[in-house]
């Protein structure tokens, strides 16, 4: 491209202003830009060129591609006019303004420039320098037509845009009525949508009220479960109690002497009394514990003193020689809770691990993390199945084929565990490895 003019022509009178308005035509066509764009360049040039002519001056007229990044058509015109022209004639420019990208009117000197540009489209054939050689050879060919050709090419070019017009209306007008179809369907959809929603809805909303009811009568069967507990269980203590009793009269000096075979038999019923007994307790403390009927006395606990007192309670069930027995002391002075249940769980745990240990150590200790205190009881014993971990919570559950080394157990001691720590505001979990040993870990908040 180069800013060599590709023509130049100068109106000296009305006639000039047609042929201006047939050479930008032509010289928009030759450099590629659309037919509507050389319309609008035909436009503009006999726009100025009247008003030009209506004030009685010349114009020159230059067409150019001037270098730059985006391929551009520039037409200056220029006439001799005072500076302050230049102001008026912008002011009549304003429809012509529409019709290219940029317009410029400026007072040049002695004269007036008005310079219009337009950007050629994107598929335009590039401007090399033989190309603009050639524009320039078919330029110079151009012979200007008649005003009444001019009149016909323009009224071609009408018809043409009014055609177009038409067809854009008839365009839109079938575009109008697919988007109002297309909405009607949205709406249909739409409504298909709530509908169903709507049904989905009101089935969410029974299933919730039947799970309510559900709920309902699940809780009232679990309180009736340990309403039935709490009373069997203490209808049972009383005769049980009479029945230790009884034995112990029966064998202790003041009685009439036994022969040592009904001895052995009142010492095998003692024996299954005290079993049955402590049954009875724990499912009794079980049966309190569910029922919400366990409200914790909270008070500063001295753990240094709870820790002491587990130490001395328990190191005479802790007899096996290969076992060492080890309550660290706290790592945490104190913390708010209730003193007795939490000797409760811990003796709890404590006690299992030292029935199911033969060989290592049973250890206690407890330390601080964040607003917690950890409980932990480990020991080297038998261990849990993995699958087994959460049954051994279940009311009566016991590992099958685990043997406890010492006592007998009722499988609801962990049961009662974990109801204990979870009035305490804490949680109890267990870590274990068949053959290596468990870990007991009762995590409680300091400040509950
Ligand atoms: P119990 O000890 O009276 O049988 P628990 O509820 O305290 O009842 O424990 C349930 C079962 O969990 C025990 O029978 C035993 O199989 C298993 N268990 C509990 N603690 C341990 C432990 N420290 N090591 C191995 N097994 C354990």
């Amino acid at each position: 491209m180069t800013d060599e003019p590709l023509v130049r022509t100068r109106i000296r009178g009305e006639q000039d202003v047609f042929t201006v308005r047939q050479l930008g035509r032509e010289v928009a066509r030759e450099v590629g830009l659309e037919a509507q764009d050389q319309t609008r360049i035909a436009t503009a040039l006999s726009e100025v060129g009247r008003l030009v002519v209506a004030e009685g001056r010349d114009a020159e007229v230059v067409f150019t591609t001037p270098r730059g990044r985006v391929p551009t058509l520039q037409v200056e015109m220029s006439y001799p006019a005072l500076p302050e022209d230049a102001g008026r004639l912008a002011a009549q420019l304003t429809q012509v303004r529409r019709l290219v990208d940029t317009l410029e009117v400026t007072g040049n000197g002695p004269g007036t420039l008005v310079r219009m540009a337009r950007r050629l489209p994107l598929g335009a054939p590039e401007l090399t320098r033989s190309r603009m050689d050639e524009i320039r050879a078919h330029l110079a060919d151009h012979v200007p037509g008649t005003p009444l050709d001019e009149l016909s090419v323009q009224n071609q070019q009408l018809i043409a845009a009014l055609d177009e017009v038409r067809a854009q209306r008839d365009d839109l007008a079938r575009l109008n009525a697919e988007l109002e179809e297309t909405n009607r369907g949205v709406m249909a959809l739409y409504h298909q949508l709530s509908d169903e929603l709507e049904e989905t809805n009101r089935g969410v909303v029974a299933l919730y009220a039947e799970l309510d009811e559900k709920s309902v009568q699940l809780r009232a069967a679990s309180e009736a479960k340990s309403r039935f507990l709490a009373n069997v269980s203490h209808e049972l203590r009383a005769p049980v109690t009479a029945i230790i009793g009884l034995g112990r009269l029966l064998t202790d000096g003041s009685s009439e002497p036994l022969t040592t075979e009904q001895s052995r038999q009142v010492e095998l019923i003692r024996g299954s009394a005290t079993d049955l007994l402590t049954l009875v307790n724990e499912l009794l403390d079980l049966a309190k514990a569910e029922a919400g009927r366990i409200e914790p006395a909270w008070t500063d606990v001295d753990l240094k003193a709870v820790f002491g007192q587990l130490r001395g309670t328990l190191r005479p069930l802790a007899t096996r020689p290969d076992v060492d027995f080890v309550v660290e002391e706290p790592g945490e002075p104190r913390l708010r809770s209730d003193e007795v249940l939490l000797a409760q769980v811990l003796r709890n745990l404590l006690t299992n691990a030292i029935k199911f240990t033969a060989e290592g150590e049973v250890r206690l200790s407890a330390v601080r993390t964040g607003d917690d205190i950890e409980f932990t009881v480990s020991d080297t014993g038998t261990g849990i199945p993995p699958e087994l971990t959460e049954r051994i919570f279940e009311e009566f559950y016991q590992v099958p084929g685990s043997q406890a080394l010492s006592g007998k157990g009722t499988g609801l001691g962990l049961p009662y565990a974990r109801r204990l720590v979870g009035i305490l505001g804490g949680a109890l979990r267990v870590s274990s490895e068949p053959g290596k040993g468990s870990t007991f870990t009762v995590c409680l908040p300091v400040a509950p």
